[in-house]
C-alpha cells in the first residue's frame, strides 16, 4: 500500500498549485496544519469559497439601509455583522439604532416573524449551492403557514462560473479540491465540463484531515489530466440531491452576480423568480464594490493571486479583533484562518 503522506512530503516533481474552493476546506487545511505536511513543490491556494468574503459592499450597504427603515428587522448569521460596506457594518448600524437580529439558522426567521406581525423580517441570504435550498425551504414554510412579513435579500452564488473565471482570467491552477458541501447538492458531475475544458483534475473531498490529504494526493498524481474524482462517496453522488435541486429551481433562477474582486460574472448567481419577487427586499443590481480599507488585498486573496501573509496589513493593521476586510472577518476567510492558525505557507 502506498504511503501517500510520505509521498506528499517527499514529492520532488514539477511544482503543483492546487486550489481549494470551499471555506470549510480552507479552515480545515489551516486547522490541521496540512501545508506543513506537503513538499514545498505542492502549493495550496485558497479560492473564492467563503460566501461572506465574496459579498460586495453594495449588498452590505443595502442591509444597513434596510435595518434603519422603521418596522424592518434584518436577520443574519453572525459573520455578516462585522463586514463593512461603503462606510458601515451592520454592527455599526445596530449601534446607531438599526434593528438587527442574529440567528443560527434562516428558519429562525419564521418564529420571529410569527411572533411580531407589525415588523418585516429580512433575512440576509448569502451563500452557495449548499445554502440556497434552505432559503427555498424558508419561503416554502412561510407560504404554507401564511407568514407574509418575511423577505430575503439575496447574494447567492454558484460555483462552476467562478471556477471558470479563475481558470480563464487567472490560470496557473493544476487541480481543484472541489467543494464537498456544494457537491452534496449539485453532484460531482457538475465539474465534468470544467475539467474537460481546462484539462484539470477535480477531487471532491470530505472535511477530515485524512480525506483532504487523500484528495491532494489524487490531484498530484493526476496533474495535467482531466477527470473528476469523487473521494467523498458517503455524502456525494454524481447527480446530487435532486429534491433540493427541484426546490431551488421552483423559487430561484440564474442571474449575473457581482463577486468581490472579480466583478460581475455571467450566470453566477441566483435571484428569486418573478412570481416570488414579493419576498425580495431589493436584491437585483447590487453590483458596486468599494469601501474596503485602501490597503486591503481581499480581491487578490480571494482569487488566489496573493497569499494573505503577502498583504501589507496582515497581522498588523488587520487582525480578527480589528478586521479591515471580509477575509479577516469570516471563520471561513483565508486571512482569518492564516492568522489564527499561524499559517505561513
Ligand atoms: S489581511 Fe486584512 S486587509 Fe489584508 S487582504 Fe486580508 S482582510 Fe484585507
Amino acid at each position: 500500500m502506498i504511503d501517500y503522506k510520505k509521498y506528499l512530503m517527499e514529492y520532488d516533481g514539477p511544482s503543483v498549485r492546487l486550489m481549494e474552493v470551499c471555506g470549510t476546506h480552507t479552515a480545515q487545511i489551516s486547522h490541521c496544519g496540512i501545508p506543513s505536511m506537503l513538499s514545498p513543490q505542492i502549493q495550496l491556494i485558497s479560492g473564492p469559497g467563503c460566501p461572506v468574503c465574496v459579498t460586495v459592499t453594495s449588498y452590505i450597504d443595502r442591509l444597513v439601509e434596510l435595518c434603519m427603515e422603521p418596522g424592518t428587522v434584518v436577520v443574519t448569521f453572525g459573520d455578516m455583522l462585522r463586514v463593512t460596506g461603503s462606510s458601515q457594518s451592520l454592527n455599526d448600524a445596530k449601534a446607531a439604532g438599526g434593528q438587527v437580529q442574529m440567528v443560527y439558522s434562516p428558519m429562525d426567521t419564521l418564529k420571529l416573524a410569527a411572533a411580531d406581525k407589525t415588523k418585516t423580517f429580512v433575512f440576509a441570504a448569502v451563500g452557495f449551492e449548499t445554502t440556497t435550498p434552505i432559503y427555498a425551504m424558508l419561503l416554502n414554510e412561510a407560504i404554507q403557514n401564511d407568514i407574509t412579513n418575511i423577505k430575503i435579500l439575496t447574494s447567492l452564488k454558484t460555483m462552476p462560473p467562478v471556477i471558470n473565471w479563475v481558470c480563464e482570467k487567472q490560470g496557473g491552477i493544476d487541480g481543484f479540491l472541489a467543494p464537498g458541501h456544494v457537491s452534496v447538492i449539485t453532484g460531482s458531475n457538475i465539474f465534468n465540463e470544467l475539467s474537460d475544458r481546462y484539462q484539470i483534475p477535480f477531487a471532491v473531498a470530505g472535511f477530515e484531515g485524512e480525506q483532504i490529504l487523500t484528495a491532494i494526493y489524487a490531484l498530484v498524481k493526476r496533474q495535467g489530466k482531466a477527470g473528476v474524482m469523487n473521494l467523498y462517496p458517503s455524502a456525494v453522488t454524481a447527480q446530487g440531491n435532486e429534491m433540493a435541486q427541484r426546490a431551488v429551481e421552483k423559487y430561484f433562477m440564474p442571474c449575473d452576480a457581482a463577486w468581490r474582486g472579480m466583478g460581475v460574472i455571467a450566470d453566477s448567481g441566483m435571484l428569486l423568480r418573478e412570481e416570488y419577487r414579493i419576498f425580495d427586499a431589493g436584491s437585483a443590481n447590487l453590483n458596486a464594490d468599494h469601501g474596503a480599507h485602501s490597503g486591503c488585498r481581499c480581491a487578490q486573496v480571494l482569487t488566489g493571486a496573493l497569499k494573505p501573509t503577502e498583504c501589507p496589513l496582515f497581522g498588523t493593521g488587520c487582525t480578527p479583533q480589528s478586521p479591515q476586510g471580509a477575509c479577516m472577518v469570516s471563520a471561513e476567510g483565508s486571512c482569518y484562518n492564516y492568522f489564527v492558525n499561524k499559517r505561513k505557507r
